[in-house]
């Protein structure tokens, strides 16, 4: 019924757990989950998930947070969304939360690494993956600049303003909440959540982050994301299982997946 469409399951907090998260997922009627890479090293671990699980899929990409990994090129990243079972680029974008002592300028590496994925996205058209972290001018400057709206796509883990989520759907992309939604002080990211048709609109855990409440600060996992779902139908006035089976049509559409909803007779 529910789909997580961002996860972290190779991550070491989730490390070995595969099998208990599993049946957490089944008990709570998480049928699929997108599990997303954030280095090239990580990738073949991500990729075996999604080979080993009829119910899983993943990315390829390198997260704009991670430095002194192998760098991504178009080629590279080509061939590894040739794959099966890959069905998007990511995680991309910008963040420049953590710049320390650095400048803007400084984090050039940054821009053309993501640029290096939208051109990629474009090339194969699978959707991208896009995280942004006070750096929201810059990212969509860069989709636009790319032709990003080629690949279309999904802003991931979405925490940005309304302006920003307008921004977003006028490119064609989709918008992802995770359990922010469900954080006590998120009450801007709950209007945005009210804001964006049901029709763009995805679910995802952000595992081994982000747990929603009522399980805020414990270690995430996908069989959580339906407390992200009820925050969503809250807000929307709206069932949970409307959610859920719009979330779950809008990312078989996203992804180029088949439809998992029953057939009429
Ligand atoms: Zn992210
Ligand atoms: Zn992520």
């Amino acid at each position: 019924m529910f789909v997580d469409s961002h996860c972290h399951l190779t991550f070491p907090e989730l490390h070995g757990r595969i099998d208990a998260i599993r049946a957490d997922m089944a008990a709570a009627r998480v049928d699929r989950a997108l599990v997303i890479c954030t280095t090239l090293e990580e990738f073949s671990h991500v990729h075996a998930l999604a080979l080993r699980y009829d119910n899983f899929w993943c990315s390829a990409g390198v997260h704009p947070d991670n430095e002194g990994v192998e760098e991504p090129s178009v080629e590279r990243l080509t061939a590894l969304a040739a794959l099966p079972k890959v069905v998007g680029i990511g995680e991309t974008g910008l963040d420049y939360y953590r710049l320390g002592a650095r400048t803007l300028e400084q984090m050039e590496w940054q821009r053309e690494r993501f640029r290096v994925h939208i051109r990629t996205a474009r090339q194969v058209r699978k959707p991208l993956i896009v995280h942004t972290r006070s750096a929201s001018v810059d990212t969509l400057a860069i989709l636009r600049e790319e032709g990003a709206d080629l690949a279309g796509g999904v802003f991931h883990c979405f925490t940005e303003t309304m302006d920003v989520a307008r921004a977003a759907l006028d490119l064609g992309f989709m918008v992802s909440f995770s359990g922010i939604v469900t954080f006590r002080n998120a009450q801007e990211l709950r209007e945005v959540a009210r804001f964006v048709p049901l029709d763009r609109c995805l679910i995802e855990t952000d595992s081994p982050y982000l747990a929603p409440v009522p399980h805020r600060g414990k270690v995430n996992n996908p069989s959580f994301v339906p407390h992200v779902a009820a925050a969503v139908a809250q807000l929307k006035g709206l069932a949970v299982e409307q959610v859920a089976r719009a979330t779950s049509a809008n990312f078989e559409q996203l992804f180029g997946l088949p439809s998992a909803a029953p057939q009429p007779p």
